[in-house]
């Protein structure tokens, strides 16, 4: 029997097909290849959101527009993916995979995602490998089946998330923090509760302390729930990213969250965001660290200290 936290939602059919492309589904596949050698993990098979589901965050205009595969082609070129069935498909199950976790971190504390993160989805458009704002419908359905009230977003991908702070403007149930570079994509930024952006190649001492100085302001909007975009992007070795971090700085960045949420009685939902190292051993190797530190820090087996 595995443990309550040592479960991790994940599909096979996260490798979509999207032709030759900087973002690898593959690194999904590699992670559970690797996680289920080392062992000690139990798996669960999201269902596809649903729909209606979908509505409660996104346009109906849009959602047609994804459903039928009628997109302009600009519309095309600012998602950065083709358009096929399997595809809207795949992105509907991720989205279901991150509603699934936030389900279980309420329950257990701690709901890990081997997916999701798709902060650049906007209400009424898609960008940046971002079909549907998976983070932003975990919440809104937790909000109205009452679980939750409040909620905050601690969102550590390299990339501003800009679909996500947008979507939660002026909704003051939600905390968006994002910290990101601030000389990448995306260029318009809509403001986000708090925001910090940082200069190029920062490396890891400054970067956590910067993470560190701003988990206070996060918390103090009293969330009953985080939901962490632990991206591997701010990695040195990124072809999207242009920070300096190394894996060891990126897992002491993960401490830092999960320990932070711990000592605030938080239960943390888990996403992976982006990871486009030029070594795709490297992406899979930062987003197994930062599952095994959470399931380790959320067990309530485990030792403490
Ligand atoms: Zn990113």
């Amino acid at each position: 029997m595995t443990s309550g936290v040592r479960r991790i939602v994940y599909s096979p059919r996260y490798r979509i097909d999207i032709g030759p492309h900087v973002y690898p589904t593959a690194k999904y596949e590699a992670l559970h290849r690797e996680l289920s050698a080392a062992g000690g993990w139990s798996w669960i098979e999201p269902e596809p959101a649903s729909w209606e589901d979908l509505a409660l965050v996104h346009t109906g205009d849009y959602l047609q527009k994804a459903r039928t595969g009628t997109f302009t082609p600009a519309e095309i070129a600012e998602i950065e993916l083709p358009w096929s069935p399997e595809i809207v498909e795949g992105f509907r199950l991720m989205t279901g995979g991150t509603v699934i976790a936030a389900h279980r971190a309420v329950e257990t504390g701690l709901g890990i995602h081997a997916g999701g993160g798709f902060h650049h989805a906007f209400a009424n458009h898609g960008e940046g490998f971002c079909l549907f704002n998976d983070v932003a419908l975990a919440i809104r359905m937790l909000q109205r089946d009452r679980r939750i009230a409040r909620a905050a977003i601690v969102d550590l991908d390299v990339h501003h998330g800009n679909g996500t702070s947008m979507i939660f403007d002026g909704d003051r149930s939600v905390f968006t923090f994002s910290m990101h570079q601030q000389h990448n994509y995306p260029v318009f930024k809509p403001r986000s509760a708090l925001d910090i952006g940082l200069p190029d190649a920062v490396s890891d001492d400054e970067y956590n302390s910067r993470l560190r100085e701003a988990l206070p302001q996060v918390f103090a909007s009293d969330p009953q729930m985080v939901v962490y975009l632990a991206g591997a992007d701010p990695f040195e070795g990124d072809q999207l990213g242009g920070l300096a971090l190394t894996r060891a700085g990126l897992l002491e960045r993960d401490r830092i969250v999960f320990e932070a949420c711990r000592a605030a009685g938080l239960p943390v939902v888990v996403t992976l965001a982006g990871g486009y190292a030029r070594r795709l051993e490297d992406t899979v190797a930062i987003h197994r660290a930062t599952i095994e530190l959470a399931a380790r820090t959320f067990d309530p087996a485990a030792k403490t200290g």
